[in-house]
C-alpha cells in the first residue's frame, strides 16, 4: 500500500438553493475523473448514477448516506454542488471557443470569470420544496400535479422516457394527472408515470404545457444557481446576456482533464 501523498486538496463551501443545505466539497482527483470519463458513452442513467456518486464522494463535510443524499437532493441543488466542484477543481475561468455573435455572426474566443456573473436565488419559503405537490389546474376537469424531482426520482424516471432530450425535462416534474371520469361518477382518476402517462402528455395542447412549465418555474426552478455574463461583441457592439450551462461545461472539463 502506498501512503497517502502530502497533498491538500482545495475545498469550497456550497449552499443548495432549494433545500438550503451547506456542504464542503473538495477538488476532484484524477481517479474520480477517470472513472467518470469511462462512463461518457454509456446510457444517460449510468452517467447520472456516476455523476451522483462523483458529487457525493467529493463532499467532505457531514453528509447523510448515499441513498438518503440522492433522495433529498433535488436536481437543482445538485447543480449548485456541480458549480462548487467546478470552481474548486478547475478554477473560475470559463473558456468558450469561437462564440458566435447572434447579431453579426462573427466568432470570438471568450474567456470569462464565472463568479462575476454568479447568482444564487435561494428559496426562503416556509414550506419545503422537497416533497411539495403543486396542483396546476389545466381546465375545469383536469389538473396536473407537479413536484421538484430529486436525483433519485430522476434516476428512477429516466428509463420511462423514450427520448431523453431536454424537451422532456418538464415531464420529469409532472407527478401525475388527476381528472374527473367521463361517466359523471365524479370519480377522480389518477394517471401516474409510465408509458400511458407519456401518451397522456403527448395529448396536451401547447397552451396547457405552458401552464405547467410556468408553474414549474415559479414554484421550483427559479430557485437555482445561475451564471450570467454581459457580452458585448467587439465587431458590431451588439450586447447580449449569456447564460452559462456550467453542468455541460463541467462534463467537458472532466472528460478532457489529465489528457
Ligand atoms: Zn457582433
Amino acid at each position: 500500500m502506498f501512503e497517502r501523498l502530502p497533498i491538500d486538496l482545495p475545498e469550497i463551501e456550497v449552499i443548495t438553493p432549494q433545500s438550503g443545505q451547506s456542504y464542503r466539497v473538495r477538488a476532484l482527483v484524477f481517479a474520480n475523473e477517470h472513472s467518470f470519463r469511462s462512463s461518457i458513452y454509456s446510457t444517460t442513467k449510468t452517467i447520472l448514477d456516476k455523476l451522483n456518486h462523483l458529487i457525493y464522494n467529493a463532499i467532505v463535510s457531514e453528509k447523510p448516506s448515499y441513498e438518503e443524499f440522492i433522495s433529498t437532493t433535488t436536481t437543482i441543488d445538485r447543480d449548485s454542488i456541480i458549480y462548487g466542484l467546478y470552481q474548486v477543481s478547475y478554477g473560475d475561468i470559463y473558456n468558450i471557443e469561437k462564440y458566435q455573435c447572434t447579431s453579426c455572426g462573427k466568432k470570438e474566443d471568450l474567456s470569462v470569470s464565472m463568479s462575476s456573473g454568479f447568482n444564487l436565488n435561494k428559496y426562503e419559503g416556509k414550506d419545503p420544496i422537497l416533497g411539495a405537490e403543486i396542483p396546476v389546474q389545466l381546465n375545469d376537469r383536469i389538473k396536473a400535479i407537479i413536484v421538484q424531482p430529486t436525483c433519485k426520482i430522476e434516476l428512477d424516471e429516466i428509463d420511462n422516457y423514450v427520448n431523453e432530450n431536454r424537451d422532456m425535462i418538464w415531464r420529469m416534474h409532472l407527478d401525475r394527472f388527476e381528472y374527473i371520469a367521463d361517466d359523471d361518477s365524479e370519480q377522480v382518476i389518477s394517471k401516474d408515470k409510465g408509458i400511458k402517462f407519456n401518451i397522456a402528455c403527448n395529448q396536451l395542447p401547447s397552451s396547457m404545457v405552458k401552464l405547467i412549465t410556468d408553474a414549474i418555474y415559479e414554484n421550483f426552478t427559479k430557485y437555482q444557481v445561475e451564471c450570467k455574463i454581459n457580452y458585448e461583441c467587439p465587431h458590431c457592439g451588439h450586447k447580449e446576456e449569456l447564460n452559462f450551462d456550467f453542468t455541460q461545461q463541467f462534463f467537458r472539463m472532466v472528460s478532457r482533464s489529465g489528457k
